[in-house]
């Protein structure tokens, strides 16, 4: 309780509040949607409770003048739905939707600014006209566990959970543009496509282009093979021992690639099922019982495809590669973490260089969906990793530094046809009195 108190006169700061916490803090002052946005080098808050949030952002080093974030608390389900907008100017927000675990708002808060700073450099280096958005919601504490949440016994809460969801993206007006993403599986984005018009990744028979994982896998193979050709003048994986963290969605594709070159395969997954699955499929490949074991692997190269923050001082100390490229987002613990890899020459590919095809995959079914362009954009990887590569090394700089400062300067120009629209549209949401309003209720 005194935590919960001080916290609503913003002496501290969101680090130690729960999500539990936040929702009650909502609660207590009637709250229903709320948001922060950054206006004229302020953050603006729709209501004053949230002081501790500000003071988050202001200490936060993940904060860097994101245009707005949002929230809604979700009653019923005790939860808290985010969308989180970094950077409008190149067009509307697009990102995915997160349905995870946090111990803290604080750790749901730099996921979300992360990701979504990511997103706008990930957009911008794609050539797509889209800015960086991401969507969080908190795993209702009913759900035991991201895994139990998708067996049958809670269909009815998932299929309630994700309409609430796709009403309040609704009610952003299509400033932030929603997707799959971990935890969410393609059943998901139908359902917020029946209570909104902005969302992406959705179902072949639904007319979008589907599971962009495979895409994604071999653009990650593409890259991998450039910054060896980098490294060594050859892009022939034969016999290179490969260290794969993760063997889902992108994991399984990219180890069937790399499996077809002839690369030595450690692979570690957490899931036992998944390891047996390896293990049939590739008898030679060493599936390590303890999947934590993989940062201390013998290999050349690391391919971290589970989750994110696996680069950090305690793991880079540990990891003998040359070389880390795979598809998990917000691979790196912190930023500096890119330069201990430089100085330790480890080469870098970063995570948005490498992993940006499902969000091209998502881009085209915009338009129609034309599988053979994504193909050739995906091919584009090749040189455009090289080119990163190459630009760091002729600068002395990490390939890190050298991506953002390439994907800043993209995200910097303006939409062709649209301006800073993104802008306008949380404008009129504002003046519009969106926080002022209730969640938007199921239409019976
Ligand atoms: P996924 O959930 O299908 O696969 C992740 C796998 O990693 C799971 O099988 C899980 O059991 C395993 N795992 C989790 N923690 C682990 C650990 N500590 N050690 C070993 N295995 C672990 O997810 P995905 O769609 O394959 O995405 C993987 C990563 O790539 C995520 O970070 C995602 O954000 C990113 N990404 C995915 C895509 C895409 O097209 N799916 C696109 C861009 C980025």
């Amino acid at each position: 309780l005194e935590q919960e108190v001080r916290m609503a006169h913003g002496d501290v700061a969101a680090e130690s509040s729960s999500i539990a916490n936040f929702g009650a803090l909502l609660d207590r002052a009637n709250i229903w949607r709320a948001y922060a946005l950054y206006e004229n080098g302020e953050i603006r808050l729709s209501h004053e409770e949230l002081a501790p949030v500000r003071s988050f952002f202001e200490r936060s080093r993940d904060y860097v003048q994101h245009e707005a974030v949002f929230f809604e608390r979700e009653r019923q389900l005790d939860t808290i739905f985010t969308a989180f907008v970094h950077d409008t100017r190149r067009g509307l927000a697009q990102g995915g939707l997160r349905l995870c675990e946090y111990a803290t708002m604080a750790d749901l808060l730099s996921d979300g600014l992360r990701l979504s700073q990511g997103m706008s450099r990930k957009n911008a280096l794609a050539g797509l006209h889209w800015g960086g958005g991401k969507g969080i919601i908190a795993l209702p504490p009913s759900a035991p566990s991201i895994e139990a949440y998708k067996e049958a016994r809670f269909a009815k809460e998932r299929k309630r959970l994700f309409e609430a969801y796709g009403r309040f993206v609704a009610s952003l007006g299509g400033v932030y543009y929603t997707a799959e993403d971990m935890g969410t599986v393609t059943a998901d984005m139908n359902v917020l496509l029946a209570n909104n018009r902005f969302t992406t990744c959705i179902a072949a028979d639904h007319g979008g282009s589907g599971n962009p994982s495979a895409h994604t896998a071999w653009g990650v193979f593409r890259s991998m093979q450039a910054a060896w050709q980098f490294l060594h003048g050859t892009d022939d994986l034969k016999g290179v021992r490969v260290a794969v963290q993760g063997a889902g969605n992108v994991g399984a594709p990219l180890i069937e690639n790399l499996h077809r070159v002839g690369a030595k395969l450690i692979i570690a997954e957490f899931a036992p099922t998944l390891r047996e699955k390896m293990r049939g499929h590739y008898p030679g490949a060493e599936v390590l019982d303890d999947h934590e074991k993989i940062f201390d692997a013998d290999a050349e190269i690391f391919a971290p495809c589970a989750r994110g923050n696996v680069l950090n001082p305690n793991t880079i100390a540990r990891l003998r590669v040359q070389l880390v490229c795979g598809a998990a987002n917000n691979q790196l613990g912190e930023r500096h973490d890119a330069e201990l890899l430089h100085e330790k020459k480890i080469l870098y590919v970063p995570d948005y260089v490498c992993n940006r095809t499902g969000i091209i995959n998502c881009a085209d079914e915009w338009a129609g969906y034309l599988e053979e362009d994504v193909a050739q954009a995906t091919e584009r990887l090749y040189p455009d990793t090289l080119n990163v590569l190459r630009r760091a090394q002729a600068r002395g700089i990490s390939p890190a530094v050298a991506a953002d400062s390439m994907a800043d300067a993209a995200a910097a120009e303006l939409h062709p046809m649209f301006g800073h629209r993104g802008r306008r549209l949380i404008d009129h949401l504002v003046r519009s009195g969106w926080s002022a309003r209730r969640a938007a209720e199921p239409l019976s």
